[in-house]
């Protein structure tokens, strides 16, 4: 949506939000830099970075308080569940309405008129139409301007390559919980980025530092991936995609899953990810 704002297909925006969990792979923050620099820029739209802080150090950090991740759990009884998740709202969400009011010129708490709003565009395309949902506050109208193109993730991709753009990583979490084994094997690929997130897994077996500070320790185990076994040593080459293609149509979910994630993972303003939570009090933030 930003290329086609800056040449001018789409109405010029007045600003580019990206909102930082600080621990984004490498390739997300270059890829950033670049569309800043050979796009935003020229076009004169300035590229506004938010965060709430760094989500890694923070889930381990006792004296931090912390928005819980989606981890996988293993409860005492060896049933599977998970943790709400919190950090798509404090780490995304949060920070760009701040950022939003800031530029309205009315910073939280002040009130903000009714006729006082900005036109936020949000870039699902027609294969998920079904994310495009409103704004849950009235100083923010929620427009989808490549599902009135009819654009589909091929279009986009069509697009993006004409750009000479192809290799537009996705943004996301390095240690986020929903990745499916395609993106934990890009990481791997990336022996500084594995290391790092197989280190943070080990770390949060008993759960974030701060709810087990606070004398509410996780009942259970927490994991990273979605096998339930640390990491290092999970199966993420177990689905490939000659397997995959192997399967018989339609395409097996699970398996889908598992490749390539859950379907509808970390977007600030299409969260749909999320599973039911059995541990639903643990490690929220206070
Ligand atoms: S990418 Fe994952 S871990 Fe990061 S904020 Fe989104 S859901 Fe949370």
């Amino acid at each position: 949506m930003l290329a086609l704002s800056a040449e001018g297909r789409l109405p010029k925006v007045d600003y580019a939000i990206f909102a930082d969990t600080g621990w984004e792979p490498k390739a997300v923050y270059a890829h950033l830099d670049r569309l800043e620099r050979e796009i935003a820029t020229p076009a004169g739209i300035p590229v506004l970075r938010v965060s709430a802080g760094n989500i890694r150090e923070d889930a381990l950090n006792p004296q931090k308080r912390f928005a819980s991740m989606p981890l996988h759990i293993l409860n005492l009884d060896g049933k599977p569940g998970m943790t709400r998740r919190q950090c798509t709202g404090e780490y995304k969400v949060k920070p760009i309405k701040k950022q939003i009011r800031s530029l309205l010129g009315y910073p939280y708490p002040a009130r903000i008129p009714r006729e006082v709003f900005v036109e936020q565009w949000i870039g699902i395309s027609t294969d998920e139409f079904h994310r495009a949902k409103d704004a849950d506050v009235r100083y923010m109208r929620n427009q989808h301007p490549l599902i009135d193109m009819g654009w589909s993730r091929g279009d986009c991709v069509r697009y993006l390559t004409s750009l000479n753009l192809a290799n537009t990583p996705k943004s996301a979490c390095l240690g986020c919980p929903f990745h499916g084994n395609a993106q934990w094997r890009e990481i791997r690929a990336n022996p500084e980025e594995w290391a790092d997130v197989v280190a943070f897994d080990a770390a949060i077996r008993q759960g974030n530092a701060r709810a087990t500070a606070n004398n509410s320790p996780l009942l259970g185990a927490a994991f990273l991936h979605r096998s339930r076994v640390p990491l290092g040593e999970a199966p993420i080459d177990h689905v490939t995609a000659a397997e995959r293609a192997a399967q018989d149509s339609p395409v097996d979910t699970d398996a889908e899953e598992l490749e390539h994630g859950v379907t509808d993972g970390c977007s600030p303003w299409t969260c749909r990810g999320d599973s039911e939570a059995t541990q639903a009090r643990f490690g929220l933030a206070a």
